[in-house]
């Protein structure tokens, strides 16, 4: 029988120590996010300072602590030249794309989700070519876009790429490094509780960003209410309250 679906919070783009610039253990990210309502944790450590051998203990230790109350999904954050970060969520080994288009392409052979993290308006003009085989990008980065607020931009860029790639779709992450960060940016899929079910939603789109009152599609389409909200500047971004109630 499967699983039942339902609606599975999630914490996308989590470093852990593993990564060379991230504070907390794997365990501590895994009890504090669970505490705090998240069904899943999508990490995604750095891939440049892991060797095979460490990535073996890593994947070993998601897979241990991983719980059918929250799930650990392995994931990587892959660099691309000095730009670009990409990111595999699903991914359980190293790759060495040396190319964007490569690295996509080995993402998915290994069963991953390809998305363009924290992208710069100044380097927006860099995805088009490689858009037709990304998932999506962040449109919405809680460390780079400080503040609080869904970043407009990428919100009018996206739209624009799902004139001609409808398979592509806007992620939410909270790209988390440090105990002080904000950790109330969460994505909330509809899927059964299990690693592949939430890997393949993500895939598909079937999500919400949500944030506070806020939430958000993966097409990014707004309701004509937000719409409003948003033409009339009321607002529109106050995220103050829980961003896990439901
Ligand atoms: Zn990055
Ligand atoms: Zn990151």
């Amino acid at each position: 029988m499967n699983p039942p679906c339902e609606r599975q919070i999630g914490a996308l783009h989590i470093h852990s120590s593993y990564s060379h610039d991230a504070e907390w253990p794997l365990e501590r990210c895994k009890e504090v996010f669970k505490r705090e309502g998240y069904h899943f944790l999508a990490m995604t450590e750095h891939a440049e300072g892991l060797d095979p051998e460490r990535a073996a203990v890593w994947l070993e230790e998601c897979d241990r602590l991983s719980d059918p109350a929250c799930l650990i999904l392995p994931g990587f954050e892959f660099s691309v030249g000095r730009q670009i970060h990409l990111l595999g969520f699903g991914v359980r080994k190293l790759l060495r794309g040396r190319s964007m288009e490569a690295l996509i392409d080995q993402i998915h052979e290994a069963g991953g989700v390809a998305v363009w993290a924290h992208p710069v308006p100044a380097s927006l003009n860099l995805i088009y070519p490689a858009a037709e085989a990304l998932d999506g990008m962040e449109i919405w980065n809680s460390r780079y876009h400080k503040g609080g607020g869904l970043p407009l931009r990428l919100l009018r860029a996206l739209e624009k790429l799902r004139e001609t790639r409808p398979a592509f779709h806007g992620f939410a992450g909270i790209d988390f490094h440090k105990g002080d960060q904000d950790r109330r940016l969460s994505v909330a899929v509809e899927s059964p509780r299990s690693a592949s079910a939430i890997l393949e939603a993500l895939r598909a789109g079937q999500f919400m960003i949500q944030r506070g009152r806020l939430r958000i599609p993966a097409t990014g389409s707004l309701s004509w209410r937000q719409q409003i909200e948003m033409a009339l500047h009321t607002n529109f971004f106050r995220t103050e309250s829980n961003a896990l109630a439901p």
